[in-house]
């Protein structure tokens, strides 16, 4: 099964090796040519304010937004989670996103002082916990009706405020978590999204 992985900024190159561990064949995705015989796609971690410009200029937006339309499966991690987002707060003026999922975002919602953290997280469908890194990560602060959550992270803020917010949410054909489980070689978001055995899950 060959994954496109869009390549124009962000850690693409990690998610290419997650996913070939796992026995895909990953494409990165520079140009729309690229998404020939492609049968899923990776919006990968990094900056969506510069992957929104870049995804434009290397005109890709419609040929992405034609493809996750029609079903394509799409797995979006942290700045992929806000590219597929219905709404950004605090994003640029003129950026945009796809809004293949209806959630809001606010992009690094989880503060400026800690900026970075780790949590062991159950998600549903998975035996094992994930081992979830937050770099700088969005915030989803209102998911739609017809939006699964399938994790969640009770989190501390400054203010001494605790939440619990979802963190991994799927629709259809769109799956998208607000940490990067491709930095830590976990590869069963890609399973979950792309299909694969299931004893590939556990
Ligand atoms: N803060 C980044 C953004 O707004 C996302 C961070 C990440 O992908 N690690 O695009």
């Amino acid at each position: 099964m060959a994954i496109g992985v869009v390549a124009v900024q962000g850690d693409f190159a990690e998610h290419a090796a997650v996913l070939e561990g796992a026995g895909f064949s990953p494409k990165l995705v520079r140009g729309y040519r690229d998404l020939f015989g492609v049968d899923g796609l990776v919006l990968p971690g990094g900056e969506s304010t510069t992957q929104a410009k870049l995804i434009d200029s290397a005109g890709l937006r419609s040929p992405l937004e034609g493809l996750i339309r029609e079903g394509m499966p799409v797995l979006g991690t942290c700045a992929g989670l806000i590219m597929l987002s219905r709404t950004i707060i605090g994003g640029r003026p003129d950026q945009w996103s796809f809004d293949f999922l209806d959630v809001e975002v606010l992009r690094n919602g989880f503060g400026r002082q800690v900026r970075s953290f780790e949590a062991e997280l159950p998600v549903a469908g998975l035996l094992g916990a994930m081992h979830a890194v937050f770099i700088r990560a969005p915030v989803i602060v209102a998911a739609g009706e017809g939006v699964d959550v399938l994790a969640e992270v009770a989190y501390k803020f400054v203010d001494g405020t605790t939440r619990v917010l979802p963190v991994v949410v799927q629709r259809n054909n769109v799956l998208a978590a607000a940490f990067h489980p491709e930095l830590v070689g976990d590869s069963r978001l890609h399973v979950l999204a792309f299909g694969a055995p299931a004893e590939k899950l556990i």
